[in-house]
């Protein structure tokens, strides 16, 4: 529309979420975008080259992104960057909105043709699951995606010329905080635990972004009984008239939960009245890992599944046809009698503390940026099941004091080396400690950017490391 033309738009950010946003706009009709990175290399410099030839102005380098320019009328925002940045400050102050490229899309949508979105946040199991219930939905013989934090950028698919059914989205704290209009069809908070405190300012605020998601729902808010702040947050929200607020639990479920009753997934919500019992949905045996915190995300995909109609049989179809995420608790290999399962992607005490119930008797790998975390509720809640363990990385000895504190009869064992040889020789330290039967965790409850690349370059050199354990 003519809007979109004389707005004059600033993007914050170069990176794969402010190029997006930037493209969407010139895309739109937009005739006023600049974008502003403090960056500068050659990779950003091509990307740059692009845009400019579509008619935006590209600012890198140092001292870019300083000052806001005079006259603006909407800042664009990318997740990496905090609200308290000099720039978003200046934008505060001066009044200008700020929009998250979730915001952009929700704006940039052809709402007479626009697939309704079904929003996952939480601390730990979003990309698990928005994958489950693009299955469950996929099942239904619906044409779904799965988008947003989980990779795909929400607004490729959102300009996507050929329209989808409905959109499974995985929000994060960041970008909801700057998330105003969306009204989700339904919408579910999985968990909340410490993590990206610092980003947010304090837990409080943390709670309150991730509460965003329900704001404007239409149909179903679904929360976590087991985490009495979720429920909360939904209580808080304005939301349509009529929308529900839809427990789920791994417990019997009540009126208007999802749950288990003996070795069944069942639904108590979207049922017809008439029915007095609960609608089957599927066996435990259909959700892998059978871990307890993946039921948990299965239930929680159901109950958004069940939200938008899908029939019971799609449920359990789309459970059953699921993998997870490579380095989500993958099971590696057995070496001689002993497990070894990668949850490289447990990056916060929370996820590992979840994965770690999951086993009886286990020897745990730990430790790489604790981002201000700390592991006491963690050893405490999981220090019966300790064989022994054994510490990597950057903060190693806050994981220790906490172990050393609740837990002083469990076997430590901290491997300083830092270099690519590091995870052979934690492995076989792990693989000393651990008994016949046992199983190997890598559940780091740290990011792994002191060490590695990222998360998956962790996994995957812990990976090589037990396979040439094995001799293979
Ligand atoms: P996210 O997208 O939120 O990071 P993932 O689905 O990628 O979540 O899972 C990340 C890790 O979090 C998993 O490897 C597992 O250790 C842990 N996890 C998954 N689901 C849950 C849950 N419901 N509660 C606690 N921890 C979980």
């Amino acid at each position: 529309s003519d809007g979109w033309a004389t707005t004059r738009f600033v993007v914050l950010g170069f990176g794969t979420a402010g190029y997006a946003c930037a493209d969407s706009l010139l895309q739109a009709g937009a005739e006023h975008v600049t974008v502003l990175d403090d960056r500068d290399n050659e990779a950003l410099r091509e990307k740059a080259q692009i845009l400019e030839t579509l008619g935006a102005a590209i600012t890198l380098g140092p001292g870019s992104t300083a000052e806001l320019p005079k006259d603006v009328d909407i800042v664009v925002t990318s997740p990496g960057i905090p609200p308290y940045a000099p720039l978003l400050a200046q934008a505060d102050e001066r009044e200008v909105p700020i929009w998250s490229e979730i915001e952009l899309a929700w704006r940039l949508r052809d709402p007479a043709n626009a697939a309704p979105w079904l929003c996952i946040t939480g601390t730990n199991g979003k990309t698990t699951t928005v994958q489950m219930l693009t299955a469950m939905l996929t099942a239904a013989g619906h044409r779904a995606v799965a988008a947003g934090n989980v990779g795909l950028p929400l607004l490729e698919v959102v300009m996507d010329p050929e329209p989808y059914d409905v959109i499974a989205v995985e929000l994060s704290s960041y970008q909801l905080h700057f998330t105003h209009s969306m009204s989700a069809h339904s919408a579910a908070v999985l968990n909340l635990a410490p993590d990206h405190v610092d980003w947010h300012g304090s837990m409080e605020a943390y709670a309150k972004d991730k509460g965003r998601i329900y704001e404007n729902c239409q149909i179903a808010c679904v929360y976590n009984v087991a985490d009495p702040v979720t429920e909360q947050l939904v209580i808080d929200a304005d939301v349509i008239e009529g929308c529900r607020a839809i427990g789920f639990t791994l417990g019997t479920p009540g009126l208007s939960m999802v749950g288990l009753v003996e070795d069944l997934l069942v639904d108590r919500a979207f049922v017809e009245q008439r029915e007095t019992s609960a609608l089957e949905l599927a066996k435990l045996a259909d959700v892998t890992p059978p871990a307890p915190h993946n039921v948990a995300n299965a239930l929680a995909a159901a109950a958004l599944a069940r939200a938008f109609g899908v029939p019971a049989t799609a449920v359990r179809d789309g459970l059953r046809g699921f993998t997870p995420d490579k380095h989500r608790i993958a099971h590696v290999a057995e070496v001689a009698g002993v497990n070894y399962v990668d949850d490289s992607k447990a990056t916060n005490p929370h996820a590992a503390q979840a994965s770690l119930l999951a086993y009886e008797h286990v020897v745990w790998i730990a430790g790489g940026q604790a981002k201000g975390a700390t592991f006491d509720e963690l050893v405490l809640a999981a220090r019966d099941r300790l064989r022994g363990v054994v510490l990597l990385g950057q903060d190693k000895q806050v994981i220790a004091e906490a172990l050393a504190r609740h837990a002083p009869d469990v076997p430590v064992i901290t491997v300083e080396a830092t270099d690519t040889g590091a995870m052979q020789i934690v492995v076989g330290e792990a693989a000393k400690l651990a008994q016949v039967g046992d199983t190997v965790l890598l559940a780091p409850g740290c990011a792994s950017w002191d060490m590695f690349a990222n998360y998956g370059a962790r996994g995957d050199a812990f990976a090589e490391a037990v396979h040439r354990l094995g001799g293979v």
